[in-house]
């Protein structure tokens, strides 16, 4: 005998409509926003319009501006009044900070990360070579976009390891101002990290050889940081002719 299908769960139930489902829809909003300003599909200064972006994700504009705020006090987004919103622009005295404060924490991170007990645990261990191994297959592909992703990613999973909740969320702050620091100063068309370095981290943190680890992390940081052209002081792709041409002749 065949019976009705069981009633939905009532998922719509005033439960799904707490403040817990709608901050997770935001999160999934930062989250996507972040890993589309990393690969470059949002370059700095482009203007996010709530319309579009309530389309996009299929939430109301009220929830778009929560999650445009939220960005703006993370310093990803700019607000300008009567303008709207923009993916930020960094200064190149800004991007120096992050890359200082990102050796800060992650410094922190790979420390904590020493003192665990070794051999590390089986979860570690398969997380660390699994991730691995969809860089070494991503650089293979030549997969960019999956490349910056992961790389992004890869620093993520250490400070998940480390266990310190706030490190972990300060970091993921820095490492989307990181990316809009690379997307707006790189030389050339490089990306975030090498996936050389990461390999050489796994094998130091899977090693324990005494603060090699530590030192191998900040000299990674140093050499992303050291992509960039922090030196330019001025734009010099705008033509100050071309814009003011308009302008009318002094009388
Ligand atoms: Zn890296």
């Amino acid at each position: 005998m065949t019976t009705a299908a069981p009633a939905k769960p009532a998922r719509r139930t005033p439960l799904a409509r707490t403040g817990a489902a709608r901050s997770s829809a935001e999160s999934r909003i930062v989250r996507s926003i972040g890993e589309a300003i990393a690969d470059r599909r949002l370059p700095p200064g482009t203007k996010l319009t709530e319309e579009s972006l309530a389309e996009a994700f299929g939430v109301s504009r009220e929830r778009v501006r929560k999650v445009l705020l939220l960005l703006a006090q993370r310093r990803v987004v700019t607000l300008i009044p009567n303008r709207g919103a923009f993916v930020a622009k960094p200064s190149p005295k800004e991007a120096r900070e992050v890359f200082e404060a990102r050796r800060v924490i992650e410094r922190a991170i790979m420390e904590r990360l020493e003192r665990l007990p070794r051999p590390l645990s089986d979860d570690m261990l398969e997380k660390l070579r699994g991730h691995g191994a969809l860089e070494d297959a991503a650089e293979r592909a030549a997969d960019r976009k999956a490349m910056i992703r992961l790389s992004g990613q890869f620093h993520l999973l250490l400070a998940e390891f480390a266990g310190n909740a706030t490190l972990a969320g300060i970091l993921t702050d820095l490492i989307d101002r990181s990316s809009l620091a690379i997307a707006a100063f790189e030389r050339r068309s490089s990306h975030t990290c090498s996936a050389d370095d990461h390999r050489r981290l796994i094998a130091a943190l899977i090693g324990n050889r005494p603060g090699e680890a530590t030192a191998l992390m900040i000299e990674h940081l140093d050499d992303v940081e050291r992509q960039l052209d922090l030196e330019a002081k001025t734009d010099t792709r705008i033509d100050l002719k071309a814009i003011f041409a308009d302008e009318p002749e002094p009388t």
